[in-house]
């Protein structure tokens, strides 16, 4: 028996896990019919691949609950740790699924129910709800996302599986007419459900400039170099520390053919330095006084920055709405 202990947390959802004699859910949160269906549906998939099933099963204490994807994601990840298996967690227009091997061994449907040619030949695969295609061609980027989705039972792709796609010129006036520019354009010309980012700093005594223009800020041959040094001459003449606030601002856009697009974003406050500091990370980063640290983002380690910065900040809020929104649309 493993003394492992498993552990998912967010916002809404908090499970705690032990490999254990018996499979069953406690919690502090009630347990309704629901997850004691699912507490005998688990029990007879792990008996149905064991010698000896009664030696070993999960125990799994709910602290919060909200989505029944992220817990079978979170049971489906335990088992295959203890038991070697190759369990995933897909959704289907609003359904859970459990598939091993392209075998569905566990549905669990929403209250709507399922609609019948949902299961028909063929069916299943032909649903865009368990790919999300990542609007770069940014392997970095990529593997960021990829990682959260994954939790959700979402599989990732990005541009990069699509190299006959055109650019989408960024022409809007808002982070987030750009996001949804983007995201909107390549789900029509996809029929996937499309991830896209924008992203920029705005600060605040510029109008919030140079904000969607802060690849370009210095002209169309700008580099970070170039920009960083145009910053700094806009605000010569800005002395206090205190009236060179900024945020490093991410809108995130979801988008899927035919469905209302959904939005969030978030921003990173901070101040503009007298001069750059630190060596890593890009753009503006070395010029980017994080809060009231006195430390740019140039001097944080890469896992220090993205705990912090305002992509991470744009994801956390992304993963709050998207169950709910990919719910809603039965995808
Ligand atoms: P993008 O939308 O993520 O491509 O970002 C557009 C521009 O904003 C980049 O070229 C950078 O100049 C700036 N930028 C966005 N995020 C960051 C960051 O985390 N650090 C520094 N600069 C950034």
């Amino acid at each position: 028996m493993s003394e492992k202990i498993y552990e998912y947390k967010d916002d809404n959802d908090w499970f705690v896990g032990r490999w254990t004699g018996t499979f069953s859910f406690d919690g502090f949160v009630s347990l309704d019919n629901d997850i004691l269906e699912l507490q005998g549906s688990l029990s007879r998939l792990i008996s149905s691949g064991q010698s000896n099933p009664a030696s070993s099963a999960g125990n799994i204490l709910l602290l919060r609950f909200s989505s029944v994807l992220r817990l079978l994601a979170f049971v489906a990840d335990m088992i295959n740790q203890e038991l070697g298996r190759h369990l995933e967690v897909r959704q289907h227009q609003g359904a859970v699924l459990m598939i091993e091997q392209e075998r569905l061994l566990l549905i669990h449907l929403p209250q709507s129910g399922l609609p019948l040619s949902a299961l028909s030949e063929g069916g299943l695969p032909a649903s865009f709800g368990d790919t999300i295609l990542i609007a770069t061609r940014n392997d970095g980027k990529t593997k960021e996302f990829s990682g959260i989705f994954a939790k959700l039972g979402l599989k990732v792709e990005n541009l990069n599986d699509y190299p006959d796609l055109p650019d989408v010129a960024e022409t809007g006036t808002s982070f987030a007419e750009n996001a949804l520019l983007k995201a909107e354009t390549i789900a029509k010309l996809t029929g996937k459900m499309v991830l896209a980012d924008d992203s920029g700093l705005k600060v605040d005594v510029l109008g919030g400039l140079p904000g969607v223009w802060s690849a370009r800020f210095s002209g169309p041959d700008a580099d970070d170099a170039s920009n960083n040094a145009k910053l700094l001459h806009e605000l010569a003449m800005v002395f206090d520390i205190k009236d060179r606030s900024a945020q490093f601002h991410t809108t995130l856009a979801v988008a899927a053919p035919g469905k209302e697009s959904l939005v969030v974003e978030a921003d990173w406050p901070g101040y503009i330095a007298l001069q750059p500091k630190g060596e890593n990370g890009f753009g503006y980063d070395p010029l980017f006084l994080v809060g009231e640290t006195g430390r740019t983002a140039a001097e944080l380690t890469p896992a220090e920055k993205n705990q912090l910065s305002h992509r991470a900040l744009a994801v956390k809020k992304l993963m709050e709405v998207f169950p709910e929104w990919q719910a809603k649309h039965s995808l």
